[in-house]
């Protein structure tokens, strides 16, 4: 197809410019114009003679004529480049000036001018409110970049270089300098993070990482950012963000994290971060195929509490210290400590081989801690009682290895402290039979599986029986008698303690009426307590035993207050604990007479015999056991007897159990015994039956 028909409408070849949306020129190498379009004349105001005289970059804005003359001189023989193009009026307009050298005899330029003059002006008034908003950033203190994605250039702010102390010329414009001081430990971090909002997985850039400042210092900076625009394919062109310091924030939740997994007074890993630890270590073992072995240490030191009693909480904490540095000492690099509170501490043992070397441990341990602590111008002695539980052998799971440790500890504190053991099948079959009483026992009652036996307690001065001890007594449906012994503390530890204790009260109390009338009228039955009845949780002095037993209650309606008296242990008395004290006192004002149970067992100090105001004490089984004349058993029985007469109280033996030795404590000044001698512990009726007996063989 030919054009000609076409062109041949135009007069002129300059007709035909004029159709163009561009404006054509022509320039001398010198930059004298030779040809310009009369549209581009008209538009300046000016005719071809004035223009070829005053020369091209007359008609330039003056800013923009370096650029021009720069431009024509790169000798590549192209140019493209925006100016501003002086109009008849005296304004500009800005337009896009494209030329190529035309070579030959006399080379000359051949351009064109595109009025640009509208896009030019938003991309302006874009830049002037992308300083708007950097500005706007800025004044809250954050720092800002502007990332040319592609171009692989990153503008910083001022503030965003200030933050970390560099100045304007220490930071190159691009990406890779602040990326080279990001910590190392969070650079992977922050990549995957920017990575999620490039691929468009993340709808936004957000990481925290820590950044080199001039000083050599690390800053926590929150960086957040988004992508503006993205090239045909998606791609991120253009990105801008902020920096936010964050270092003090960072700082305070460290604090915050320390302090939430380290004890206050040691210093050591509190019960959290040693389980988070631990729970790390055996993920790893477990991962291997054949987990290196590790063992769990629950120690405990023993006497604690009367170090704290006696001498106060400062010299508690004090020791607390001191066998905290102990321990410590005696562990390698792979072991680790925590307090788990009180006088609980964990040992992990993380390179230990065999169970024999758990145990060397160990019994490093014991020995460092049974040395002399000094307490200010105190010289301390406590021992320490160890539980061991191996991974993988006695569990793989963080609770079994504590719940084995805990079982073993139990064990050494049982077998005397002082000593560690091991977890062993038999514990763990122990503790179930526990888990299982402690079930069963909470239908116990209801079902009437209690009940209490009475064991006379016999005045030996002339064999008259005015008072027994109540003793609970648990038939098991299927596992038969089960011995208080056992059961109590379970019923202890899970609380069930309260309602029994109330049971036992009541059912004693309503006995020693019924006797008081058919047997003798100053019959008197002692009922067992438990040390938790008067330290249950928020109960406080008025809410304790003495009206969970419903003593106080029925005190008020009853004027035989002396029927029913309370055996207390002198664990309780040890506690030192004013609600107790206090309790102890109402029900003594309230005319309940105070025996202390198992004399000589405990700490038997004679300060709390004076403290609280005791009626009788029962001297242990076990001193009455050894008994024998000339024995050293007799000679404690004498000296206890002695000194409880001279305190005003009266004086009952436990256990007696021949003839020999009621005589003996007879002779020894003992006021009333109690034991196999003279009767077991009896269901009611048969404990009638056996006194009405005795009164007729009397
Ligand atoms: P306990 O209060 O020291 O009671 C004396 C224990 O010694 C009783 O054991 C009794 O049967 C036993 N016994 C009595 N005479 C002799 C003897 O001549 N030789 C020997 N070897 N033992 C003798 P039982 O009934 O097994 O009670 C054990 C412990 O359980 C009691 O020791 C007491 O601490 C506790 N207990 C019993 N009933 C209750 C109760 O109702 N409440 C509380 N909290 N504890 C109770
Ligand atoms: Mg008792
Ligand atoms: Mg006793």
């Amino acid at each position: 197809m030919s054009y000609r028909p076409l062109l041949s409408q135009f007069e002129s070849s300059d007709e035909l410019l004029t159709l163009l949306p561009q404006q054509v020129w022509l320039l001398s190498e010198e930059l004298k114009p030779l040809y310009v379009d009369a549209e581009m004349l008209a538009a300046c105001g000016l005719s071809m003679e004035q223009l070829a005289q005053l020369g091209w970059p007359a008609a330039l804005h003056p800013d923009d004529v370096t650029l021009l003359l720069q431009a024509f001189d790169q000798q590549t023989g192209e140019l493209s480049l925006d100016y501003r193009w002086r109009q008849a009026d005296g304004s500009y307009r800005w337009v896009l000036a494209r030329a190529r050298r035309v070579p030959g005899e006399r080379p000359a330029w051949l351009g064109t001018h595109t009025d640009i003059d509208q896009r030019k002006s938003s991309e302006l008034a874009l830049q002037d409110s992308d300083s708007l908003w950097k500005l706007a950033l800025e004044s809250s203190g954050d720092g800002v970049w502007d990332w040319y994605v592609q171009a692989g250039i990153e503008l910083y702010s001022r503030r965003c270089l200030q933050i970390y102390g560099y100045d304007e010329g220490d930071v190159q414009p691009t990406p890779e300098e602040f990326d080279a001081r990001t910590h190392p430990d969070d650079l992977a971090q922050m990549q995957r993070d920017r990575e999620d909002h490039f691929s468009g997985r993340a709808s936004s850039y957000r990481n925290e990482h820590r950044i080199l400042c001039k000083d050599g210092s690390w800053k926590w900076v929150l960086s957040r950012g988004m992508v503006i625009s993205r090239d045909d394919e998606g791609r991120p062109l253009r990105m801008v963000g902020t920096h936010t310091d964050i270092t003090a924030r960072r700082t305070h939740e460290a604090l915050v994290w320390h302090q939430s997994r380290h004890d206050a007074l040691t210093g050591l890993p509190n019960r959290t971060l040693l389980r988070e630890r631990l729970e790390a270590e055996l993920r790893e073992r477990s991962a291997q195929p054949q987990p290196r072995p590790m063992a769990v240490l629950f120690v405990d030191l023993d006497h604690f509490k009367e170090v704290n009693d006696t001498l106060g909480h400062d010299a508690g904490d004090a020791l607390l210290l001191q066998a905290a540095e102990r321990i410590q000492a005696s562990l390698g690099p792979r072991d680790a400590v925590g307090r788990m509170g009180g006088d609980e501490f964990t040992v992990l043992l993380g390179e230990v081989s065999s169970r024999t070397e758990a145990e060397q441990m160990a019994q490093q341990l014991i020995d460092s801690l049974a040395r002399a602590f000094t307490l200010g111008h105190e010289r301390v002695f406590v021992s320490a009682s160890v539980g061991i539980s191996l991974f993988p052998e006695h569990g793989q799971q963080i609770e079994t290895l504590f719940k084995h440790a805990d079982q073993a500890l139990y064990v050494s504190k049982g077998a005397g402290r002082n000593r560690y053991s091991h977890f062993t099948p038999e514990l763990q079959q122990a503790a179930q039979m526990r888990m299982r009483l402690a079930t069963d026992l909470r239908s116990a009652l209801p079902d009437g599986q209690l009940f209490l036996h009475y064991q006379p307690i016999v005045r030996l001065s002339d064999g008259s029986v005015s008072m027994a001890e109540a003793l609970l007594r648990w038939q098991h449906p299927s596992l038969g008698d089960i011995s208080p012994a056992v059961f109590i503390p379970i019923a202890e530890s899970t609380g069930q303690i309260l309602q029994i204790g109330a049971w036992v009260f009541n059912t004693a109390q309503a006995q020693a009426e019924a006797w008081r009338r058919s047997l003798r009228a100053d019959f008197q039955i002692s009922v067992n307590t438990s040390p938790v009845e008067f330290r249950a949780p928020d109960r406080g002095a008025r809410n304790g035993l003495a009206s969970s037993s419903g003593a106080l209650k029925w005190l008020n309606a009853c004027l035989q207050v002396d029927a029913v008296s309370l055996e207390i242990t002198e664990g309780l008395l040890l506690d030192n604990e004013p609600a107790v004290a206090q309790q102890l006192s109402s029900l003594r004002t309230a005319g309940i007479q105070i025996s202390l149970d198992d004399f000589g067992t405990g700490y038997s100090s004679l300060a709390y015999l004076q403290q609280h105001s005791i009626d009788v004490i029962k001297i242990d089984k076990s001193f009455v056991n050894g008994i024998g004349p000339g024995s050293t058993g007799l000679a404690l029985c004498k000296a206890i007897i002695a000194m409880a007469h001279e305190m005003g109280l009266r004086v009952v033996a436990e256990g007696v159990e021949t003839e020999l030795q009621a005589s003996l404590l007879l002779k020894a000044g003992c006021d009333y015994g109690q034991g196999y001698w003279f009767s077991k512990a009896l269901p009611a009726e048969a404990l009638a039956q056996w006194l009405l007996q005795r009164d007729v063989a009397r």
